[in-house]
């Protein structure tokens, strides 16, 4: 007989979102063998649940754990929070595919996020991305993404320019072959260059390669700030269009003036529905946003690259454009753009993380106290800084409101994905350690507007049907023992001033009925897997 293990006594939280209930759940090998009360435990490693709740792995629906999976493999700050399967290359960035004069720009651009990536640690395609993850272990599963920005590099470079018809063939017969490889859908970044610079015909042509598939199209979409609503109806056309369904990431209302607006967006999204669209959302429970330094200027400013991009901001004219973009918000290139400085604030934008060792004292002051230590206007500090690290320092933006975010969270298209950006150092967005327990606590206090059975299929059942999978996101027979257990004091720690603090109450996690996490501990076993489309 396979080897079993019998959880006894849990009050378990199928997924469903139906009422928790007292059980047992018996695991044979792989799978959940029996749900039901008083199980036989012959055989079996019995684990006394002792009232504690017992719900489906976490799967995290919006990640960028490309990178630090081949580095961590045993992905502990996700392991500690429940999470047993991570949804990865989003919003255009990815680490493959590659062809040979696309790995330098690949590298850049990913280096952008999540800072420097090593030679090595990008892919032809999504089978040796496969291949290098299955072949270290990993402990927790892995859904990837396509991401835009690859494509858009493997076939055109930095060009800033829409695709000829040859070079928009080229993109879609490269997407498919990762599509044939099992990836699972293509994310599109529509603010981040060189994605931002693709013309409708490329995306309209890319959207059907996706429907074709029967893969998933996800978008960081155009605007968050004042041209939210025109962004979520482009991205609904676009789904039309393609045929394909559709995820928006992380739905938000960023910048005050905008704040109030996300039921609109919400409402667009219950319409497509009616009208046949299938579209939902992700969202994390922070009212702060992430991201690259470089999202504080208009997407042509990368126009070449990053190189391109330091060597015009060396010069007296190139400076001054850009100092007119940032502050004044004028960027006649980038119809549309919002600058962020002047919605937010020099003092709401955080260093979260340094590409550079010599910069890492910044990390957690705002670019408005740094400008004020180095004695110069913050546009300078700003354009230091990026010249500093070539781009590759991380900032974390106050702009959202709690009421938006509470309207977002608990909306029945809504499921859970951290968004984290994982580096190895530095004072990071502390969703990527504590957006799980962060969800389920607010939950179990009564906020939000959400009960504890609906957080957790927000968090479960959602996703894995999102992503198409089948036999996970629910305490079911026969489905695969992605499991997790927490007690009703479960919290995260993690907070924006002391971001890597692991979370309270997750005490144990299984991934294939094999314990990744026994008695909150990391038990170093590695059996996740990189999931291929069915
Ligand atoms: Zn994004």
């Amino acid at each position: 007989m396979d080897r079993a293990v019998l959880i006894r006594g849990a009050r378990i939280l199928d997924g469903t979102g139906a009422p928790w209930f007292p059980g047992d759940v018996r695991i044979e090998g792989a799978r959940i063998a029996a749900v039901g009360p008083r199980l036989d435990a012959a055989g079996a490693e019995v684990v006394e649940a002792g009232g504690r709740y017992l719900a489906p792995g976490f799967i995290d629906a919006h990640a960028h754990d490309d990178l630090i999976y081949l580095r961590q493999p045993g992905r502990p700050e996700k392991v500690a929070q429940g999470v047993t399967t991570v949804v990865v290359g989003n919003c255009s960035f990815g680490l493959y595919p590659q062809r040979p004069a696309s790995e330098a720009p690949l590298r850049e651009h990913f280096g952008n996020l999540l800072g420097t990536v090593a030679a090595g640690e990008t892919f032809a395609d999504f089978a040796a991305y496969r291949a290098a993850l299955d072949g270290r272990g990993i402990a927790i599963n892995l859904v990837s993404l396509v991401g835009h920005a690859a494509l858009r590099l493997a076939v055109m470079g930095w060009q800033n320019r829409a695709a000829t018809a040859d070079e928009r063939e080229a993109m879609a017969a490269l997407l498919a072959e990762q599509f044939r490889q099992g990836a699972h859908g293509l994310s599109l970044g529509l603010v981040y260059p060189p994605s931002a610079w693709a013309d409708r015909a490329e995306l309209v042509g890319l959207a059907e390669v996706v429907a074709e598939h029967g893969a998933l199209l996800t978008a960081h979409v155009r605007s968050y700030e004042g041209g939210l609503i025109a962004s979520v109806d482009e991205f609904i056309a676009l789904l039309k269009a393609g045929g394909s369904s559709g995820l928006l990431s992380h739905l938000q209302a960023a910048g005050r003036p905008y704040w109030g607006s996300l039921p609109r967006a919400v409402e667009r999204l219950e319409i497509a529905r009616r009208d046949g669209v299938d579209v939902s959302f992700d969202m994390y429970p922070y009212p702060a946003g992430s991201s690259t330094i470089l999202q504080l200027l208009p997407p042509s400013a990368l126009s070449g690259g990053v190189g391109a991009l330091l060597a015009r901001m060396a010069t007296p004219v190139g400076l001054a454009a850009l100092r007119r973009a940032v502050e004044e918000g004028v960027a006649p290139d980038d119809a549309g753009w919002e600058s962020k400085i002047r919605l937010i604030g020099w003092e709401n934008v955080r260093i979260g993380g340094a590409g550079e060792d010599a910069l890492r004292p910044l990390e957690g002051l705002s670019l408005a106290e740094i400008a004020d230590i180095r004695g110069q206007a913050p546009f300078e500090t700003l354009a230091w800084l990026i010249a500093a690290d070539q781009g590759q320092t991380n900032i974390v933006m106050f702009q959202l409101s709690e009421t938006d975010l509470d309207t977002a969270l608990s909306h029945p298209l809504h499921m859970l994905g951290s968004d984290g950006l994982p580096r190895e150092t530095g004072k990071p967005h502390p969703r990527a350690y504590g957006a799980f327990p962060r969800y389920l606590a607010r939950a179990l206090r009564g906020e939000g507007g959400l009960g504890l059975e609906d957080a957790v299929r927000h968090m479960t059942a959602v996703p894995a049907q999102r992503f198409g999978l089948a036999d996970r996101g629910l305490v079911r027979p026969g489905m695969v023992a992605d499991l997790t257990l927490f007690t009703a004091d479960v919290s995260d720690r993690a907070t924006f001033q002391d971001p890597t603090q692991p979370p309270h109450g997750i005490t144990e996690v299984l991934v294939a009925g094999r314990f990744v996490l026994r008695g909150g501990e990391h038990t170093g076993a590695r059996p996740g897997r990189t999931l291929a489309r069915a």
